[in-house]
Formats: structure tokens, C-alpha cells, sequence
């Protein structure tokens, strides 16, 4: 499964970063390349969305529906997860503000181009995060252990056997 995934994450990645150099154009009103890569962006968003859904079906597949996003993305160490939600808040509020900020409303082609290079940066890196989250999931789900060494299941905090807490996986795994 694993080896499937790669292409799109890839692809994902790919898409990341070229929305984050379009969308720091487009702050300083550059609209040029937003404008002339924007169906191949979109293009790009359906493809790796797809295989991104499935994968998200099957990271959550056995978690209440609140849990959704711990458990799509429980593979991501910490700094990943933490870097996303920043982001998804940045360009959300970003959609409404830039505006505001830059004047002129969202008619004018350069605030369309800093809100929607910034709507389809978060699309890339939920995809790109979950996808990565799917890579690596059977390692961070097999090596969650208690303090006292029992097997503990993927979102548990503490130990269903013996309450202890659950311990790191490594430092290396967990924290960065
Ligand atoms: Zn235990």
C-alpha cells in the first residue's frame, strides 16, 4: 500500500511548494504565475485528492468521527501536525483578510490570486500531510507502548491494560 502512495505524495509535495512560491508572489501582486499555472494546480489537487480520501478512509476507519484528523494524521511527528493546523488557520483567515488588507475587493485579479493560491496551498498540504501520516503509520501504530511495555492502540494516551501512560515511540519518532 505503502509503495503506492509514494507517486502522490510526491505529486503532493511537488504542488506544495509551488503553491507556496505562487501564493508569496501573489502577496507582493504578482498574479502571473498564479494565473498561468493554476489549471495544471487544479488538475494536480484531483489527482492527488483522490488517493488522499481513500488513504483518509482508511487511516480513520476504526476512530469516532471526532478523531478524524488525530487519526488521519497520527504518522505525522508532532512539529508536522502543529505546522499544518497554523497554516490551515493562516490561509483561512487569509481568504477573508487579504482583501481587507491589500483594498480593492476580491474582484481585483491580484487578491484573487492571493486567496485562492492560499485556499489550494492548504488543499496541497492536507494531502500531502495525510498521505506522508499514511506512510508511516504501521511503524508510529506498532511501537506505542506503555511505560510498562504493553501494546497500546493508536490514540490511546494511556495503557488499556494497566493505565500507565504511553510512552514515546522514540525521541526521534514523536518529536520532531
Ligand atoms: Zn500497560
Amino acid at each position: 500500500m505503502a509503495v503506492l502512495i509514494y507517486p502522490f505524495l510526491a505529486l503532493a509535495a511537488v504542488g506544495f511548494v509551488a503553491l507556496l512560491a505562487i501564493h508569496c508572489t501573489a502577496l507582493f501582486g504578482a498574479t502571473y504565475l498564479f494565473e498561468h499555472w493554476l489549471k495544471f494546480l487544479v488538475f494536480g489537487l484531483f489527482i492527488v485528492w483522490l488517493p488522499t480520501v481513500l488513504v483518509m478512509g482508511h487511516l480513520t476507519r476504526e476512530f469516532k468521527q471526532k478523531d478524524i484528523w488525530r487519526a488521519a494524521l497520527r504518522g505525522c511527528p508532532q512539529w508536522l501536525r502543529r505546522s499544518l493546523w497554523i497554516l490551515l488557520g493562516y490561509t483561512w483567515v487569509g481568504f477573508f483578510v487579504f482583501p481587507m488588507i491589500y483594498g480593492g475587493g476580491m474582484d481585483l485579479p491580484a487578491n484573487k490570486a492571493r486567496s485562492m493560491s492560499g485556499v489550494l496551498l492548504a488543499f496541497y498540504s492536507i494531502a500531502a500531510c495525510v498521505l506522508y501520516s499514511a506512510t508511516r503509520v504501521s511503524k508510529v501504530d506498532g511501537g506505542r507502548r506503555c511505560v510498562n511495555g504493553h501494546g497500546v492502540s493508536p490514540l490511546a494516551r494511556y495503557c488499556e491494560e494497566c493505565g500507565a501512560p504511553v510512552q514515546a515511540v522514540s525521541k526521534a519518532d514523536s518529536d520532531h
